[in-house]
C-alpha cells in the first residue's frame, strides 16, 4: 500500500521542481491506498486546501502511473487544526490572502501569514538574496525617490509596468539594495514565485561550468524556465565577454516574451556600457532606466540613524551630523564607519561624543573625507611637480612654482566646495583675487589643450 504511494512520490519528485516537492508533496502521509481511492493526510487546512487546488490532478496522474489504473484521491488535514479564525485563503487568486480577522486595525502587510512552510525570508534566501535588503530598511530621499518609486512598482506589479528595469549609479549607493527589495517584496507578496537573483559574474561562472560539463539544458532550463524574476547585479560584467552576452541575450528574450521580469542594475546607463552588444543595449532601455544618485546630507543622516537603531548604537544628531558630513558618496562607507565608532566607543566604554567621533574619524584618516580636500591637492601637485607643498603655499613666482600654485588653485575650485577667498587662505593668505586670476588661466590653458591640460587631466584621475 505505501509502495504504490513511494513510487507515486517518485514520479512526482520528476514532475514538480525539488522546492515544490519538499513544501507540499514530501509532508504527505497515507491514510489508505485501496480499490480506486486514496486516502491522504496533511498536517493542516491550508496545506490542504493548497494541494487540493494546484495539485491533485498531477497526484492522481502519478498512481495513475504507476498502477495503471484510476484513483479518486481525497485529502484531510490532521486532527483538529482546522480552526482557521486568523487564517483566509484565497486560493482563486492562488495566492494566500490571509487576515487577523479579530483586528480592526488596517492591515499591516508584514504580519500576513502565509505558510510556515513557505516563509518569505526562507525563499529569499534561497533565491540568493540578502533578506534584510528590503524596502522597510531603505530610506527615501531625493537622490533616490525615483529608482525607488520605479522598484515598489515593479514589485508591486511584476512584468507589467517597466520590463526590463534597469537601475544604474555609482558605488555603494544602494542599487544591490533596491533590487533585492525588488524581490524580497515579490516573494513576500507571492512565495510561490520564482525569484533568482544573481551577479552577472555568477551567471558567467554558471555558464562556463555547465559549458564543461555538457550541461547547457539545465543551465537554459534553469534561467528561461524555472524563473518568474530575474534580478541580475552588476551586468557591466559582461562587457567584452561575447559567449556570457550570447547566451544572456536568449535568456532575456526568452523571459521577456514569456512576460517575465528581468531588473538589472550597473554602475552606468546602457548606452555607455563599454564591450556591450547594440542588441543588449537597446534591449536594456526597453523599459524604464532609472538612476541612483548621492544622497543629501539630510538623507545620509537618516540612513545613519535609521542603521544606527538596528544596531542598537546610541547615535546623538550631531555625530550622525559629523559622520554624515565627512562621509559623502558611498552609502556603504557611511555604514562602515557607524559600526567601527559604534563598536570602537563600545569597546573602550567611552560615549559617542562628538569629541570621540572626530578623534576616531581623524585616526581612521577620514577627517573631512578621503574625499578632496585642498592640503590634498596641494600634496598631490607638489609631488607631481617634485617641489614641497611649503613652496606652493609660500611667495615665490617663479615659473617652476607659479605654475603648480596656479595648477592646484584650479584643481581646488574644481574639486572642493572652498570659495575663492577660503582657497587663498589656504594657500598661504593669498588674495581671492589671485585664485580667480589662477583659474582663469588654468581655464585657457584647457582650452588650448596644451601639456598643461594633460598634466591637470592627469592630477585630476589621481584625485578621484
Ligand atoms: P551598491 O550595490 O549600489 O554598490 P549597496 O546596495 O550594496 O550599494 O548598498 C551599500 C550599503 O548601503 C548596503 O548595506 C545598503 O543597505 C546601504 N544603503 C544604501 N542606500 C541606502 C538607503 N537609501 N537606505 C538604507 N540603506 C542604504
Ligand atoms: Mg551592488
Amino acid at each position: 500500500m505505501t509502495e504504490i504511494w513511494q513510487n507515486a512520490l517518485h514520479e512526482l519528485k520528476e514532475k514538480v521542481s525539488a522546492h515544490t516537492w519538499e513544501t507540499w508533496f514530501k509532508t504527505i502521509s497515507v491514510i489508505q491506498i485501496e480499490a480506486g481511492v486514496a486516502e491522504l493526510e496533511v498536517s493542516d487546512d491550508f496545506i490542504k486546501a493548497w494541494i487540493e487546488d494546484n495539485y491533485l490532478d498531477l497526484i492522481g496522474e502519478a498512481l495513475q502511473t504507476v498502477t495503471d489504473r484510476k484513483w479518486k484521491v481525497s485529502l484531510r488535514a490532521r486532527g483538529a487544526s482546522a480552526q482557521n479564525d486568523d487564517v483566509a485563503v484565497d486560493l482563486s487568486s492562488n495566492r494566500v490572502a490571509a487576515r487577523q480577522s479579530r483586528s480592526t486595525e488596517p492591515l499591516d502587510q508584514r504580519d500576513i501569514f502565509v505558510s510556515p512552510r513557505l516563509d518569505w525570508r526562507e525563499r529569499a534566501l534561497e533565491s540568493g538574496m540578502n533578506p534584510k535588503y528590503t524596502f522597510d530598511e531603505f530610506v527615501v530621499g531625493g537622490s533616490n525617490q525615483f529608482v525607488h518609486a520605479a522598484c515598489s512598482a515593479v514589485a508591486a506589479n511584476p512584468a507589467t509596468v517597466y520590463n526590463p528595469l534597469f537601475i544604474f549609479g555609482g558605488v555603494g549607493l544602494g542599487k544591490t539594495h533596491l533590487l533585492q527589495a525588488v524581490g524580497c517584496e515579490i516573494l513576500r507578496r507571492d512565495p510561490t514565485q520564482r525569484v533568482l537573483y544573481l551577479s552577472s559574474e555568477a551567471f558567467m561562472n554558471q555558464l562556463i561550468t555547465s559549458l564543461r560539463n555538457r550541461d547547457m539544458n539545465s543551465f537554459r532550463m534553469q534561467f528561461r524556465n524555472d524563473c518568474d524574476v530575474l534580478l541580475i547585479d552588476d551586468i557591466q560584467f559582461i562587457g567584452g565577454k561575447d559567449s556570457t552576452q550570447e547566451e544572456f541575450f536568449h535568456t532575456f528574450n526568452a523571459l521577456h516574451q514569456a512576460g517575465k521580469q528581468i531588473v538589472m542594475t550597473s554602475d552606468r546607463p546602457p548606452r555607455e556600457l563599454p564591450g556591450i552588444e547594440d542588441r543588449l543595449a537597446s534591449r536594456f532601455s526597453w523599459g524604464l532606466i532609472a538612476d541612483v544618485q548621492v544622497p543629501s546630507v539630510e538623507t545620509r543622516m537618516a540612513i545613519l540613524e535609521k542603521k544606527a537603531e538596528a544596531d542598537g548604537i546610541p547615535l546623538a544628531k550631531d555625530v550622525a551630523l559629523l559622520i554624515a558630513s565627512a562621509i559623502r558618496s558611498n552609502v556603504r562607507e557611511l555604514e562602515g564607519t557607524l559600526i567601527r565608532l559604534g563598536a570602537q566607543a563600545s569597546l573602550t566604554s567611552t560615549p559617542l561624543t562628538v569629541d570621540f567621533a572626530k578623534e576616531m574619524l581623524r585616526r581612521m584618516n577620514i577627517e573631512d573625507g578621503r574625499h578632496v580636500t585642498i592640503d590634498r591637492i596641494i600634496k598631490l601637485v607638489a609631488s607631481r611637480f617634485d617641489i614641497k607643498p611649503s613652496d606652493i603655499k609660500g611667495a615665490r613666482r617663479s615659473r617652476d612654482i607659479s605654475i603648480p600654485r596656479q595648477i592646484a588653485m584650479y584643481l581646488s575650485r574644481l574639486h572642493t566646495e572652498d570659495s575663492f577667498p577660503q582657497i587663498g587662505r589656504k594657500f598661504g593668505g593669498k588674495d581671492h583675487t589671485s585664485v580667480m586670476a589662477a583659474c582663469r588661466r588654468m581655464d585657457q590653458e584647457i582650452t588650448g589643450r596644451s601639456d598643461i591640460s594633460e598634466i591637470i587631466a592627469e592630477l585630476e584621475s589621481q584625485l578621484r
